[in-house]
């Protein structure tokens, strides 16, 4: 008799939520995390009585009922709505583009003229086929919108020029022809009041949870523990990278505290000019509509991704996807290994997609319909 029925390593979403159901259904799980904390890249810190969005910002948004109220059942949520806003050299911009947006660059009041508008700068830059990202997007929405609020920013984020980024990064860009700042199409959002944490609290209630242990560090240790293992770390550091290194793109953040009360008015402000070194500036107690005396701003700095280096985004160009595929072959020959979560499925995920794969990998784990 092994000492557990699941060894769980990541206690992020999918690892968190694998093992509260596996230990609803009557099953001992130990979850292992490299990191000195719960909660994985949701994980919130406090400063200054104010909640930390430490592994960069989340907004908690789904249109999928069952995933909504499930985490409603965990945690309460306040009514956050996303507006982010862009500063271009100081002029200010609705996200996504929306009439606000357009009534601000073109002095446009209906969506008929910003239609027109839109169409006539589409037209001038007689893009038919876009062999470049900056091709696309002047294709999709134009040049000012372009210059404005896309260019310098995509350079930051992906640290080269548009003219030779491949046109197949933007597919097509959001443009939204009412007055509706909300960012996000879908039909529920917020952010857990008391943040975070709170859900992972509440998820790894009385289970084993074993923090600043490497998975890899303690393997076969490990392994002598329970027979089935749930993986959500990288797929490729599984198999010793034994095909090659899957790639990311990295950020870096830097937290200030600042004396006044109120930085920036909104919690998300975007920087779209490329001279200025950060993407965005995130003022965290707007997220909780705080009123804490000081606030804490973090400046995010995208950056190149080496081993070693936390791993956001993943980049899935044709490369890494086929490299993805000799591994993810391998992991489904594997009897007693369930892979789940962002790093072992090399995919990025909204929270509430991954919350939705949990719970479907629970059920057929657990052969239920
Ligand atoms: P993670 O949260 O990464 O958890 C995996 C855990 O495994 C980590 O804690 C890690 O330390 C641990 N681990 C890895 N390897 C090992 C090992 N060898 N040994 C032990 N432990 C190990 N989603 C939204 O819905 N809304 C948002 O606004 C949003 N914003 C985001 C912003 C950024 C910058 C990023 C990168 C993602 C954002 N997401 C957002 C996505 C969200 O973070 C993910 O969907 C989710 O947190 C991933 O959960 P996970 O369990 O798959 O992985």
């Amino acid at each position: 008799m092994k000492k557990y029925d699941y060894l769980i390593v990541g206690a992020g979403i999918f690892g968190s939520i694998f093992a509260y159901e596996a230990k609803k259904r009557g099953k001992k799980c130990l979850v292992i995390d490299k990191r000195s904390h719960i909660g994985g890249n949701c994980y919130c810190e406090e400063v200054e009585g104010i909640n930390i969005h430490k592994y960069g910002a989340h907004i908690f948004h789904t249109s999928n009922k069952k995933v909504w109220e499930y985490v409603n059942k965990l945690v309460e949520f306040n009514r956050y709505t996303n507006t982010p806003i862009v500063n271009y050299k100081g002029e200010i911009y609705n996200l996504p583009f929306n009439m606000n947006t357009f009534n601000k660059l073109w002095g446009v009041v209906t969506p008929e003229e910003a239609l027109t508008k839109i169409e006539e700068q589409k037209k001038n830059a007689g893009i038919e086929d876009p062999k470049n990202l900056e091709e696309q997007a002047i294709s999709l929405v134009g040049t000012d919108i372009y210059e404005k609020l896309i260019k310098g920013y995509s350079e930051k984020q992906w640290g080269r020029d548009c003219s030779e980024l491949p046109a197949f990064i933007i597919r097509r860009l959001p443009v939204r022809f009412t007055y509706d700042n909300n960012y996000f199409n879908d039909k529920y959002q917020g952010i857990p009041i008391g943040g975070y944490n709170k859900i992972f609290e509440k998820l790894l209630d009385d289970v084993d949870v074993k923090l600043s242990t490497d998975y890899f560090e303690n393997r076969e240790e490990l392994g002598r523990l329970s027979e089935r293992t749930v993986f959500t770390g990288m797929i490729d550091q599984f198999y010793n990278y034994k095909f090659g290194t899957l790639e990311y793109r990295s950020l870096r953040f830097e937290n200030e505290v600042l004396e006044n009360q109120n930085y920036q008015g909104n919690a998300v402000v975007n920087y779209t000019e490329r001279e200025i070194p950060y993407t965005r500036i995130i003022e965290h107690k707007h997220f909780e509509f705080g009123d804490q005396e000081k606030t804490v701003i973090t400046k995010e700095y995208p950056s190149e991704w080496k081993p070693g280096d936390e791993p956001y985004y993943p980049v899935n160009n044709d490369k890494n996807n086929e490299l993805f595929k000799k591994y993810s072959e391998l992991a489904k020959k594997e009897k007693n290994v369930i892979f789940g979560g962002r790093l072992a499925d090399y995919k990025y995920y909204d929270m509430h997609h991954n919350i939705h794969n949990a719970l479907s990998a629970v059920k057929k784990e657990f052969k239920e319909k």
